[in-house]
């Protein structure tokens, strides 16, 4: 039986998240699995260095409620890690946690400068995480233009330290690869503890340029398949239809019928939380826009830049897994030939200056 605890958390308000924290804690007795001298790891979503209210990262206020509440069960080391898209130097690191407004978490823990990473069953993992007694995975409830849905599973590619992240798109280009991939993570990571930031969610172009949901719920468990069952069912969405669920399915690791929903009533989103542009739903496929793509092979989803939007940044180009953007006259470009539609560079722009269009494929 694979448990998740749900409880409304109507606002980012410290009392409101400490209370449904405490209660997550106590649902789950997890005291029981924690001790003074655990090197305790949180790892959130830090995306990249934006603003907690666009609702792209685990806001700072989750954080701090649980790092109160490991303080006051006696964890004395708690450190938070997480590889943001692009580069991974201890300098982009402080950039980010300055904008996503985490330097005042420094007085209940540590916010992770070291940039090495080790090896864990093939994989390249962040030092901090493989050095951890107990992995706490605090992701954002989002859409995923590659993925559908970004919550507990797809949080924990921010394991794989920097630029390591786009090589490993152009590795396995394929969604099922991917999806293979993310669940090999997992299991390799193994998180002892998922709590899910679904209190302000991301829906649209997620998980950077999308809109926020309020939905006003934190979900924790100790397995994560379960926790992004749960997810799919509060944004209303098809578990069909995110790849990591499917995939978890086949492989025997969840069994919707064995989850036990303990805690709040689920009230799943209504009207459901609209997908990415990138993802062909039944809807669209049907659509008369959608039958002309098909039959006239133009099955795949691509990105282009809107020049106008476009400050000419590079953090683009900086996370394009086959380096096709470069910066012409201040403004990006991408190369026609290649593009495997990974959508790394939609989720790094700061200015949403990033759409997708079908297209024959290039
Ligand atoms: S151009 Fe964008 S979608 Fe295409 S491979 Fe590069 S990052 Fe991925
Ligand atoms: S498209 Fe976005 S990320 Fe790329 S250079 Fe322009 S503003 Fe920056």
């Amino acid at each position: 039986m694979q448990t998740v605890s749900i409880r409304h958390t109507q606002s980012y308000d410290p009392d409101i998240l400490y209370r449904s924290v405490c209660e997550h804690f106590e649902a789950l007795i997890l005291a029981a699995d924690l001790s003074a001298d655990m090197h305790v790891l949180l790892k959130p979503n830090l995306l990249a260095g934006r603003d907690p209210s666009l609702g792209v990262t685990t806001h700072p206020a989750l954080i701090q409620a649980v790092a109160l509440r490991l303080r006051e069960l006696g964890v004395k080391h708690i450190t938070l890690a997480d590889s943001p898209g692009g580069l991974y130097t201890p300098a982009s690191l402080r950039k980010v946690y300055s904008a996503c407004k985490l330097n005042p978490l420094r007085e209940i823990l540590t916010l992770n400068e070291d940039v090495t990473s080790g090896e864990r069953d093939g994989f390249s993992i962040l030092t901090p995480v493989l050095q951890a007694d107990y992995l706490i995975n605090l992701p954002k409830l989002k859409t995923h233009g590659l993925t559908v849905m970004s919550a507990s599973v797809k949080n924990l590619f921010g394991c794989i330290p920097g630029l390591r992240k786009p090589e490993l798109h152009c590795v396995y280009p394929t969604i099922e690869a991917f999806t293979a991939l993310l669940l090999d993570l997992s299991a390799a990571v193994k998180p002892h503890l998922t709590l899910v930031d679904a209190v302000d969610c991301m829906e649209g172009n997620g998980p950077g340029g999308g809109k926020v949901r309020p939905m006003g719920y934190t979900l924790c468990s100790r397995d994560v398949y379960a926790t992004d069952e749960i997810a799919a069912k509060l944004m209303a969405l098809q578990p069909s239809m995110a790849p990591t669920i499917r995939l978890a399915r086949k492989r025997g690791l969840c069994d919707p019928q064995a989850i036990q929903q303990i805690g709040d009533n689920l009230i799943p989103a209504n009207p459901p939380f609209i997908l990415p542009d990138s993802i062909i739903t039944k809807e669209r496929f049907f659509s008369t826009r959608g039958l002309f793509h098909h039959f006239f092979g133009r099955k795949r989803t691509y990105p282009v830049i809107l020049a106008d939007k476009c400050i000419g940044c590079g953090l683009c180009g900086e996370s394009c897994p086959k380096h096709l953007i470069d910066i012409m006259s201040k403004k990006a470009v991408i190369a026609r030939k290649g593009c495997i539609s990974c959508f790394c560079c939609q989720e790094m722009c700061p200015v949403h200056a990033i759409d997708v269009v079908r297209k024959r494929a290039w």
